[in-house]
């Protein structure tokens, strides 16, 4: 496994993206890059070396709003976000589609934690060019000197394959990015060391893996 540099993985996450990233909301117009780039790219720039953490999810039902505090650790460091999200009512007083308004909290904490690293700030700033924008301030003009990466760069790119062997005796076969997936659903297991190929998962483990991700993993299988 290649050793772990913070800076290379930081300098990798602030990378520009590829053209056409930056999406702009159809009602305000604004831009924005959805979160499932993020989550890619730091997955891609770390090798799946980094964590996710919902540190406080709080359901307020009588003020109508979920407030959830994220935590992203990458290497030796981790940065918190906090995230809202109002609680829509119907007629009976009775919170609707709450699983939906916890999801967006959760996916604004993970961006707003994940933006102190400046993740797109080079891909955004230009959309943030008026003088009430944050993208006109002066001391951020570097963030505009870079062009776009083409669109064949391997860095915005899931890989298929992660950089980690199965420990099992004599195997050592690269783990696939399913494979690698799958072992971050065994509770209280520390995949960093207990790296394990599908096959090799040993059965007391792999009776823990929820089944349905079990049945995902096959069927993805099956269609390889
Ligand atoms: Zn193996």
């Amino acid at each position: 496994m290649n050793e772990f540099n913070y800076q290379e993985v930081i300098a990798r996450i602030k990378e520009r993206f590829p053209a056409g990233t930056v999406k702009q909301r159809e009602d305000i117009g604004r831009a924005y890059i959805p979160n499932q780039v993020y989550n890619d790219r730091v997955e891609v720039a770390t090798q799946s070396q980094w964590n996710q953490e919902f540190r406080e999810v709080e359901i307020n039902v009588p003020h109508r709003y979920v407030k959830v505090v994220a935590r992203i650790t990458i290497g030796p460091h981790f940065r918190d976000g906090i995230g809202f999200c109002e609680i829509n009512i119907d007629e009976s007083g009775k919170a609707k589609r709450l699983a939906t308004a916890v999801d967006q909290a959760k996916a604004e904490a993970v961006r707003e934690a994940l933006d102190t690293w400046e993740i797109g700030w080079q891909d955004l700033a230009p959309y943030y060019q008026d003088a009430k924008d944050w993208g006109s301030n002066p001391a951020l003009r570097h963030l505009l000197k870079t062009a776009p990466p083409a669109l064949h760069d391997t860095n915005t790119q899931s890989a298929s394959m992660v950089d980690r062997k199965c420990i099992f005796s004599n195997c050592g076969v690269k783990l696939s990015r399913d494979e690698w997936e799958l072992l971050g659903y065994i509770p209280n297991l520390d995949r960093t060391r207990m790296t394990y190929c599908y096959s090799h998962i040993p059965k007391h483990i792999k009776k823990k893996i929820p089944a349905e991700k079990i049945e995902a993993f096959d069927r993805k299988a099956g269609d390889r």
